[in-house]
């Protein structure tokens, strides 16, 4: 129906997240319409963050640059870990202001039927950094689902196991279930983490 430039503008923007192929259409249009400024600046936006924003080598956050500047941060507690899963999910704990110790970043959720086993997330890594640096509290913040409720348990056990003088806690309940950590609000966020309790 379009000429292939157009088919393939719109096939990218299909594969956003929550983007169908109608809203891929108008998207597209919308940037056929567009000076040419403003269009190239999206593309420059997307080559500029990928090439220069990686993840951190130590928590594997979001990073320009070797380390995040939460890592970076010497003011931050360095006895405090919070697992997320993933680095979109720091951003929600950061607004809550309640929170100032470090993060750890799984990269997902233990999921044995989409093949997602304790060797493919950040898991060793986390258990290195606690036993290396002698953590005082590892706060367990993946997603109230059922993934990370399993993903939660796991980690509590390996820590019990490998550093058992770290408090192992998990943010209070009154998150929605089923929800992601990213869509909670500030508030129901920073009740939770101050409600946390032992895993
Ligand atoms: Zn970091």
């Amino acid at each position: 129906m379009f000429s292939p430039p157009v088919n393939r503008l719109i096939t990218e923007f299909a594969r956003l997240p929550g983007i169908g192929q109608r809203t891929a259409q108008r998207l597209a249009f919308h940037v056929l319409r567009a000076p040419s400024d403003e269009a190239l600046g999206l593309a420059e936006a997307i080559r500029e963050v990928k090439e220069t924003v990686g993840l951190c080598e130590i928590c594997f956050n979001l990073a320009v640059g070797p380390r995040c500047r939460i890592c970076e941060d010497d003011r931050r507690d360095a006895e405090m870990i919070c697992v997320v899963e993933e680095p979109s999910d720091v951003i929600p704990i950061e607004r809550t202001n309640e929170y100032h110790g470090k993060y750890h970043v799984l990269g997902g959720a233990l999921s044995p039927i989409d093949g997602v086993d304790p060797e493919d997330l950040r898991i060793g890594e986390l258990l290195g950094r606690v036993e290396g640096n002698g953590t005082r509290e590892v706060v367990v913040a993946t997603n109230p689902t059922t993934t990370g409720e399993a993903t939660a348990l796991y980690i509590a056990d390996a820590l019990r196991e490998r550093t058992p003088d770290t408090a192992v806690t998990r943010l209070a309940s009154g998150l929605p279930v089923g929800a992601d950590l990213e869509y909670a609000d500030e508030i129901t966020l920073g009740r939770a983490l101050r409600g946390r309790r032992d895993l």
